[in-house]
């Protein structure tokens, strides 16, 4: 008699597990069942998968493998007809290699237990973790030219072409602001001031050169293999190293950390490449810009416009349509105001549509044509630079991800990874500027890049934290927050749940020399709901990002307004507005700051 009912479904996944090498019992909709696949497709083995979900006999199959393995739960995996497990048993097997065995695959030995793709804040985090506990570890790092030719050394965006040099700069710009400051405190000096671009550049550059000098001892002194090479997948767990030469070597290693950040965006139009410079011409220009045209009006924009103005350029923005989109824009529209008070103009709502050259030099001389992005209004306008700052492109388009199927936004270029940072591909994570939905800061990618290096080599289990991350845009007026900007926490929580606390001040320092009373400004965005908690900090003033620092701090301790107000101020500090805020937004209080 043939087998029916519980038998006959017995026979039928016995029938199964003897026909298919890679047997997963799967759902159509678990995400998990969708990695386990990715798994095996990634280590180039085909699958047979029955869906339970759409299977008539679905749960009586899952009782099945229930009374077989103990396991009730979906992705239900067998290779050669051994019960492997779940996607976390199935990925283990593969890390220790058990999985390869089962598959008949013969033993792999890899060049290196991990190579790390891109030498900038994330990479050289994770490389010199990763090899401090114990692994065999290789990161290349190559910087492909920009368009007039601009090069740099190890070390990525934030060191060469990013936060340091723009901070010092942004610097020299401060100096200039004291240096008038202080005639009111008894200075004195011929009438005489001037700034001289080169030794600026010059001392910034060498300061650089140090850095990326420490940043190839230190590798050296972890024992992590550093290659000068431009790296790209060719096959599975292999990439290529181009090196400057143009000589290719190739490397294979059991992991892959991709690290390669971005790099900015051109406008597209005619001219642009060839005329304009961006940021990562900038810092090392050897010549002052002069009078000089931003287009763009975010961190990068502002930032660079701030300081060239700051040290006495004309300085003029052109900006599409908001401040600082993404940011509290009551904060971001006082940020660009107070620019505006000091000296840079602003083209509101136009977009440039060509630039050509009028002269050539050191700096020449450029026309630039623009519309409105409202009417049909055109203008134009001449200028020695045009800094092109109109956001940034992820460096994964030319890494030969297609060959090792890993996904990206196609749209964007951005890498999707789970909370552990780790890609559908799975020996292969992200981290740093090209992952999607993440914040791109310098200190962002060295932390995910160090933890991600303790959980996957020492006993760590910890991810990385992307919430409540503090920031500072370096502005002439620094703008410092960390949370909820107020539009996005009237969206979120509702207006009603929401109390708004502000203030506007004057730092103690600014009063002698009798400039910008009332212009600075601090707030915090509170839930009513959850015991009045700070969800948003915002500060716009000197020093904003020492200050944000602390407050961000309190902010993972569970800052609540209530502890605010127990706690003592500093006097006299511009810190210390936070601690005696008394006047609600909805309120409609008088803000203005009477005296200390
Ligand atoms: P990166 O530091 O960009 O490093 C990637 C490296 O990989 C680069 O060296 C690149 O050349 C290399 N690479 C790319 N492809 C390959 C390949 N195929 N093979 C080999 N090497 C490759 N953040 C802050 O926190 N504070 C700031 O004040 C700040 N200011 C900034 C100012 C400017 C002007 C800019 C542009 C950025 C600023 N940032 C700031 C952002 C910060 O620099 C980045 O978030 C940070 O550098 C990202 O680190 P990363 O490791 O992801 O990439
Ligand atoms: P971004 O945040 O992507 O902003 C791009 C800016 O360019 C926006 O103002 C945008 O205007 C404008 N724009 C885009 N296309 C344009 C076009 N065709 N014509 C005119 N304007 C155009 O880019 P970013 O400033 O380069 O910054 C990149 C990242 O670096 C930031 O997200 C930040 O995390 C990081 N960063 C951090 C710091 C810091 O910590 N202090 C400093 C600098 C950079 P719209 O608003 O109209 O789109």
């Amino acid at each position: 008699m043939p087998p029916t009912g519980h038998d006959a479904l017995r026979s039928r996944v016995q029938e199964l597990l003897e026909k298919n090498l890679v047997m997963i019992f799967s759902k159509s909709y678990c995400p998990f069942c969708k990695r386990v696949k990715e798994l095996f497709t990634s280590l180039g083995r085909e699958y047979f998968a029955v869906e339970l979900d759409q299977s008539e006999d679905g749960s009586g199959i899952q009782e099945i493998l229930f009374e077989m393995t103990g396991q009730k739960t979906v992705p239900n995996v067998f290779v050669n007809k051994t019960h492997v497990g779940g996607f976390d048993k199935t990925q283990q097997a593969q890390q220790d290699g058990t999985l390869q065995k089962l598959l008949g695959m013969e033993a792999v030995t890899y060049d290196f237990d991990l190579i790390v793709i891109g030498g900038g804040s994330g990479g050289l985090a994770c490389s010199k973790e990763a090899a401090s506990l114990g692994k065999k570890v290789m990161v290349l790092d190559y910087v492909v030219p920009t368009p007039l030719g601009t090069s740099w050394g190890l070390g990525g965006t934030c060191v060469n072409v990013g936060c340091i040099p723009k901070k010092l700069m942004h610097q020299a710009a401060l100096l200039g602001q004291s240096l008038k400051d202080s005639r009111k405190f008894g200075w004195e000096y011929d009438e005489q001031v001037q700034h001289n671009w080169e030794t600026m550049r010059q001392n910034i550059q060498d300061y650089i050169g140090s850095l990326n000098w420490g940043y190839r001892v230190a590798l050296r002194d972890k024992s992590v293999r550093y290659e000068n090479a431009y790296a790209e997948f060719v096959e599975p767990h292999k990439i290529k190293a181009t090196n400057k030469k143009g000589k290719e070597s190739f490397f294979t290693a059991e992991r892959f950390v991709l690290a390669t950040g971005e790099r900015p965006r051109y406008l597209d139009i005619p001219g642009d490449k060839e005329l304009c410079i961006t940021s990562d011409d900038l810092f090392s220009l050897d010549y002052c810009p002069g009078k000089t045209l931003v287009v763009g009006a975010s961190y990068v924009a502002l930032e660079c416009a701030g300081f060239l103005a700051g040290i006495g350029l004309d300085v003029t923005v052109m900006v599409r349509s908001i401040f600082l989109r993404g940011f509290d824009q009551e904060m971001a529209e006082k940020a660009g105001a107070y620019m505006e008070t000091h000296g840079v103009k602003f083209i509101k709502k136009f977009v440039p549509t060509l630039v050509e050259q009028l002269e050539a030099g050191t700096p020449g001389r450029i026309r630039v044509v623009a519309k409105s992005t409202e009417t049909d209004a055109v203008i134009e306008g001449e200028y020695n630079t045009v800094l092109v700052a109109v956001g940034r492109d992820s460096c994964t388009k030319n890494i030969g991800l297609e060959k090792i199927g890993v996904k990206l936004n196609q749209r964007n270029g951005k890498i999707p990874v789970n909370d552990e940072e780790q890609t559908n591909v799975p020996y292969v994570y992200a981290i740093g500027d090209i992952l999607e939905g993440k914040l791109e800061l310098t200190p962002v990618a060295i932390q995910a890049g160090r933890l991600l290096a303790r959980r996957l080599y020492g006993d760590s289990n910890l991810k990385c934290d992307y919430i409540n991350v503090p920031t500072t845009v370096f502005t002439p007026m620094e703008y410092g927050c960390c949370g909820y900007p107020e539009e996005k926490a009237i969206e979120v929580f509702g207006e009603d749940t929401l109390e708004v606390y502000h203030t506007l001040f004057w730092p103690l320092e600014w009063t002698v020399p009798s400039r910008d009373n009332n212009q600075c400004f601090a707030k915090i965005i509170c839930n009513r709901l959850d015991n009045d908690r700070v969800i948003g900090f915002h500060i716009l003033g000197p020093n904003a990002g020492e200050i944000t620092q602390g407050f961000a701090a309190a902010m993972k301790c569970g800052l609540t307004k209530e502890k605010l107000d127990e706690t003592i101020g500093i006097h006299p500090t511009c810190a210390e507005v936070f601690t005696t805020m008394e006047v609600t937004k909805s309120s409609g209080g008088d803000i203005t700051q009477k005296g200390c």
